[in-house]
This record gives C-alpha cells, structure tokens and sequence, in this order.
C-alpha cells in the first residue's frame, strides 16, 4: 500500500481518518469514497447504499424509506440517525470513516456532531467535492444507464438535485464554521480528484499533528 507521510498509522497498519464528503448528487463522491476506502483503509459508508439494501432485502426499515428514495426526497432524520448510529457502532468505523450522503441536512449534521461526541470521535475532514451542473447531468445519465438506479429517472433526479440546494448545500457553511471545509474541484478524471483529497488529508493531518 502506498504510505500517505503525515495521516496517522494505527498499530493494524489502517489509518485513523474521519472524514465526511460533501457535493451534489453526481458531484463523483461516492465513486471517490469507495477508492479511498481502498487507499485509507477505513471504512466507506454511504446512507443511500445502506438504505438501498434495506429496500432491496425488504426489511421493515425498507419499506419504510422506499416511497421517499422513490420521490428524490430525503428519508425521515429520525429512520435516518438510527441508521446511520447502527452503523457507527460497529467494530470496523472504530478506526475511522468516509461519510457519503451523511450529513443532508443541519439537523443531520448536529446530530452526527453529538453522536460522534458521545463516541469520542470527533470528524476530523469535511471535504466538498465542486462540480458544474451540466456534467452532474450528464453523469447521473451514465449512471441510470450503467445501474438501473430507479431514483436515476430525470424527474426524480430534478428533484433530488432540488432538495440538494434548499437542504444539504448549507451543510457546507457548518464546517466552515468549524474551520473544517475544504472544497476540490470536481471536474478533473477520477485518479486526479482522488489525488486532490488525498493532499487535503495529508495537509490536515499534517497541521493536526503540528
Ligand atoms: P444517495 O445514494 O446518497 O444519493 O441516496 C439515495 C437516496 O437515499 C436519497 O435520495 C434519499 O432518499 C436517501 N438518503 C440517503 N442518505 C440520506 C440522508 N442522509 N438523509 C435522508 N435521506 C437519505
């Protein structure tokens, strides 16, 4: 594995790295987080693919949140948190985590903060992934093609991509309050934007450790 001079090494050879990724539906987060799984060695967890396997398995928890998934509108925070804490309790997320689609909303964003309070485990990097709307467009047209995702339809999407600005976009101005947010730009191939947060994390962690 390549060595990342600067992010902390735990005992097991795996990162500590809590790290939440921010960016408009088709903005290349959840793509980026699963490759920085891969080089961080901290756990990928995405609230939309935990949602979609719990419709998928038709689990009460699925049935519940599928009319919204359906619609583009956020899933209930309340069905949402205890997702997202089940998840968070579990051995692996100990050593760290890659959030994509969680925080959506302030209210998730407060939330994940006492969570991760009680935990003693703060979140380290908020990264906003930028890209321009055209190729979100175009990216999600790819996508529905590739994944037969059913939320991928144009209506639906026009609507998620609604809910994004009225209700996620000012989970960005959060972290920079907390002088947490750094934005990449987005529109580069997939290896250059994932080079771009990875020299965000070594910074951090870097200034962290100063
Ligand atoms: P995603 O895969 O992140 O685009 O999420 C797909 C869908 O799952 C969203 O359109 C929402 O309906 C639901 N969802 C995922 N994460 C959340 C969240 N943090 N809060 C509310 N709904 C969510």
């Amino acid at each position: 594995m390549v060595q990342y001079a600067g992010l902390p090494i735990l005992e097991d050879g795996k990162r500590l790295m809590r790290i939440v990724l921010l960016g408009a539906p088709g903005s290349g987060k959840g793509t980026q987080a699963a490759l920085l799984e891969k080089k961080l060695g901290v756990p990928h967890i995405s609230t939309g693919v935990l949602f979609r396997t719990a419709v998928s398995q038709k689990t009460p928890l699925g049935r519940k949140v599928k009319s919204f998934m359906d619609r583009g509108e956020l899933v209930p925070d309340d069905l949402t948190l205890g997702l997202l804490e089940e998840r968070m309790m579990q051995a692996d997320a100990e050593c760290g985590f890659i959030l994509d689609g969680y925080p959506r909303n302030l209210a998730q964003a407060e939330a994940l903060d006492s969570l991760l309070e009680r935990l003693g485990r703060p979140v380290e990097e908020a990264i906003q992934i930028d890209v321009d709307p055209e190729q979100v467009v175009a990216r999600i047209a790819k996508r529905a093609a590739e994944e037969g995702r059913s939320d991928d339809s144009e209506e639906v999407v026009r609507n998620r991509m609604r809910v994004y600005q009225e209700q996620t976009a000012p989970v960005a101005d959060y972290y920079v309050e907390k002088g947490l947010l750094t934005r990449v730009l987005g529109t580069g191939a997939i290896d250059e934007v994932t080079q771009l947060i990875l020299g965000v994390l070594e910074q951090g962690a870097a200034e962290r450790s100063a």
